[in-house]
């Protein structure tokens, strides 16, 4: 498992640099298995899913060293996943309607071939190895997670909805959008009527020979579902809500690098009265998340705490939970008046904190939120297609 702090993500990102370059175009879409042939992608999803490394940072230590024409694949990667979040942001309806779907499904009575499929036991020899990676490890290569999409729609017929819940619960890089937009569009619902079709030739080329499945579907038909409402126009201002004389800083599971952060915001904060870390990774799904997201989370939050000082130099707190009470009991016990959070993007953080605005509220507590710039600038062209919002990644680069 990767190392959960800042500073092994710096090494790791140190370490990949000489390869973000045109060897990773070349062979990115490789999956040779476990052990040094990785090192043909970054690993460094789980850092960035946490953002306990920034995509500007990550991006600019690549341009440091590969011009943008050799980096562009590897630079565009990293804008798929503000891609992703930018337009699951501008139509939220398509996650709630995720979310009371996985809770439907979990509830009634399981499809046949579910218990299975999630125990690695479909007699698929590549999607029960596929299973025991994921869950041993956390993490599956790009590649290897739409070959196992497109399997689990197509060939097992189970629902997809099911099927991005079991990464979701066993990725340490498991993140809402990246992960639910991911699925639909191997099951031709997020660009209407176009299927990701797994095939025996295509695993086979690129696991180098290691699986060659028989008996996978040969026609995907796109799935169908109602229409969503259109879209939701995004905040407008960076930091929502006014700061007071006393503010404490509250950081979560999707944005644990605070110095970045307020650097972007010279003054918002005079001073740091108090701060504090309180995730929940459970959030994710009704069925809880594995043991090894659940440890990545809590060891990512405890760096977090010792990297994030508040004025008088203490570390920040961990609270216990990330419950409504628990927060609202840290903020009465420093005296604030304020607290301050990075902006969560839509889901289940997103979710959390709309239930604590109304609990700091009721005890007169003001709630700030601060969206990063490189969010702020990216994603209002992420209404679209991924295409034209390709084309703006040069001028984006450039901009941030
Ligand atoms: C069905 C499915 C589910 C997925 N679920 C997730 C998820 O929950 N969380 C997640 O971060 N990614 C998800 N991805 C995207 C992608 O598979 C992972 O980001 C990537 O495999 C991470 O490995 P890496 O860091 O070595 O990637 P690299 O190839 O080194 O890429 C660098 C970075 O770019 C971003 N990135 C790369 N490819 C994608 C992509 N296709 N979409 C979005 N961002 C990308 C990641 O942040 C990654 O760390 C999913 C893809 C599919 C097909």
């Amino acid at each position: 498992m990767p190392i959960p702090t800042r500073a092994a993500g710096l090494d790791a990102l140190d370490d990949f640099v000489p390869r973000a370059g045109r060897a990773y175009a070349r062979d990115r879409n490789l999956d040779l298995g476990l052990g040094p042939s990785r090192s043909n992608v970054s690993g460094l999803s789980p850092y960035l899913r946490h953002r306990l490394l920034t995509e500007q940072e990550v991006v600019g230590a690549v341009l440091d060293e590969h011009t943008l024409g050799a980096a562009e694949k590897f630079v565009q990667e990293v804008f798929w996943r503000t891609y992703w979040k930018g337009w699951l942001e501008q139509n939220p309806e398509v996650w709630r309607r995720y979310r009371l779907e996985v809770l439907d499904l979990l509830a009634g009575e399981l499809p046949a071939g579910y218990e299975a499929a999630v125990a690695g036991r479909t007699g698929i020899d590549a999607m029960d190895a596929w299973v025991r990676e994921l869950v041993d490890t956390g993490y599956l290569h790009n590649h290897t997670r739409m070959w196992f999409a497109s399997i689990w729609v197509f060939t097992l017929g189970l629902p997809w909805q099911l099927g991005a819940d079991f990464f979701y619960r066993h990725l340490l890089d498991g993140d809402a959008a990246s992960n639910t937009l991911s699925w639909r569009w191997v099951a031709g619902l997020q660009t209407k009527g176009k299927t990701y079709l797994a095939t025996a030739s295509n695993i086979s080329r690129f696991t180098d020979g290691r699986f060659s499945p028989s008996g996978l579907a040969t026609t995907a038909r796109a799935l169908d579902e109602e229409p969503f409402p259109s879209r939701t126009p995004l905040e407008p201002d960076d930091v929502a809500g006014v700061v007071g004389d006393r503010a404490g800083l509250l950081l979560h599971e999707e944005d644990l690098e605070a110095t970045s952060l307020l650097a972007e915001q010279p003054g918002l904060l005079g001073d740091v009265a108090a701060a504090a870390v309180a995730a929940d990774p459970g959030d994710r799904s009704p069925a809880g998340v594995s043991d090894a997201v659940a440890y990545f989370t809590s060891a990512a939050l405890e760096d977090a705490a010792e990297r994030t000082r508040d004025a008088s130099g203490r570390a920040a707190q961990v609270l216990t939970d990330a419950e409504p009470d628990s927060v609202v009991s840290w903020v009465l016990a420093e005296g604030l008046d304020t607290v301050v959070v990075p902006y969560a993007p839509i889901g289940p953080v997103h979710e959390r904190l709309a239930t604590l605005r109304p609990a700091l509220a009721s005890e007169g507590i003001a709630f700030v939120t601060v969206r990063r710039r490189w969010d702020s600038v990216a994603w209002p062209h992420a209404s679209r297609g991924f295409f034209p919002f390709r084309e703006k990644i040069p001028a984006l680069v450039r901009q941030l």
